[in-house]
């Protein structure tokens, strides 16, 4: 297959609320590159923080420290493809007219962390659609160390959300769940959804998720929740009850809402685990004496471990209905500033996709 050349049409972020679908030049891949053909690709709350509060990790108003990259970055750092130029062959067994999955993230696997597998921690890291040209345009450039291969049973949509659901089970990894263990979970978004799904497909435990009453919850419940718990006045009381006088073996807060970190302290056993996920936008307050006096452990996480989570990610999304349960919309390009603004409005509940083959 010759080297696809010429224009295409990508969603190009210039500045706050200044995103731009515009006809910009197809990337020319490189050897250790894939060009893959975007099939279906995504957009979460970091591009939405972006979006409204940025630029905050965009390079636009100076060069990123690893990348060089500097000025309108092609966003979107959830895609899926076709292969479609692999212009020095491919490590790992790939070929053109392979469907892969991106992890997005490029480690460069010699500093300290990648020797010890942490790729996700490389000193210099760097994220397609982040810090680089990223998935939300018909043509992507890759490095081929990042992508993996669909399985045949996975439709497009599911995979379309591999890339969160690796940083979902990824945390899961990092909270040491384990079977028997009573899980106390707040936040049932995306971002709670693919905790959920990471903490059942890892361990049989008791998972208790935590939200505002409504659909989120029912969607726990039918995706591995052992029961849920609505915010309202009696929470603190509610789930008192439910850890009882031991407490929770794991307490994961995936909200990032101020004071939440506080009820996790209240909440979790002796020698038990606190992950943090969610971002609180100030320092938080904690009962620290307590905390020492219990030897709780408080682990966080970010991002995902590409070797570790994204085929794995991709098994769960091939065998349970997770993809059909968060992908709500697939749209084409044009929609991607007005997704962006339901996004950071709240108004998204689950994933919507973006299909750039689509013309309209
Ligand atoms: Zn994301
Ligand atoms: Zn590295």
């Amino acid at each position: 297959m010759p080297a696809v050349t010429g224009t295409m049409r990508a969603a190009v972020y210039h500045g706050r609320g200044d995103v731009r679908v515009e006809t910009v030049p197809v990337p020319i891949a490189v050897e250790g590159q894939a060009l893959v053909r975007v099939l279906r690709s995504g957009i979460c709350g970091t591009d939405a923080t972006e979006y409204k509060a940025g630029p905050i990790m965009f390079p636009i108003d100076r060069p990123h420290p690893h990348s060089g990259h500097h000025g309108p970055l092609i966003m979107g750092h959830e895609f899926v493809g076709e292969i479609v130029d692999l212009p020095g062959g491919s490590d790992s067994g790939l070929v053109i007219g392979d469907h892969v999955a991106s992890g997005a993230g490029v480690a460069c696997g010699e500093c300290l962390r990648c020797r010890q597998g942490r790729t996700n921690l490389c000193e210099h890291y760097v994220t397609h659609g982040l810090n680089i040209d990223g998935g939300l345009a018909e043509y992507v450039a890759v490095a081929t160390s990042t992508l993996v291969r669909i399985p045949a049973d996975c439709d497009l949509d599911a995979a379309g959300v591999a890339q969160p659901l690796a940083v979902g089970l990824h945390a899961a990894r990092r909270s040491t769940v384990a079977d028997g263990d009573r899980v106390v979970l707040f936040g049932a978004g995306a971002i709670g959804t693919f905790i959920l799904a990471g903490l059942a497909s890892l361990a049989d435990a008791d998972i208790t998720v935590v939200d505002f009453a409504g659909e989120r919850l029912d969607r726990a419940l039918r995706l591995g929740a052992t029961r849920v718990v609505p915010v309202d006045d009696g929470l603190k009381d509610a789930l008192r009850e439910i850890v009882g006088p031991v407490g929770a073996d794991v307490v994961i807060e995936a909200t990032g809402a101020p004071g939440q970190l506080e009820l996790c302290v209240d909440l979790v056993r002796q020698g038990g685990t606190i992950l943090g996920v969610g971002l609180p936008s100030k320092p938080q307050e904690l009962d620290v004496h307590h905390l020492v006096l219990s030897e709780v452990t408080i682990a966080t996480t970010v991002a995902h471990v590409c070797g570790e989570d994204m085929a794995p990610s991709l098994e769960i999304l091939a065998r349970t209905n997770l993809g059909d349960e968060l992908v709500e919309a697939v749209f084409g390009l044009d929609e991607v500033p007005h997704q962006l603004t339901r996004l950071a409005a709240g108004e998204i509940r689950g994933k919507v996709l973006f299909d750039p083959t689509r013309t309209s």
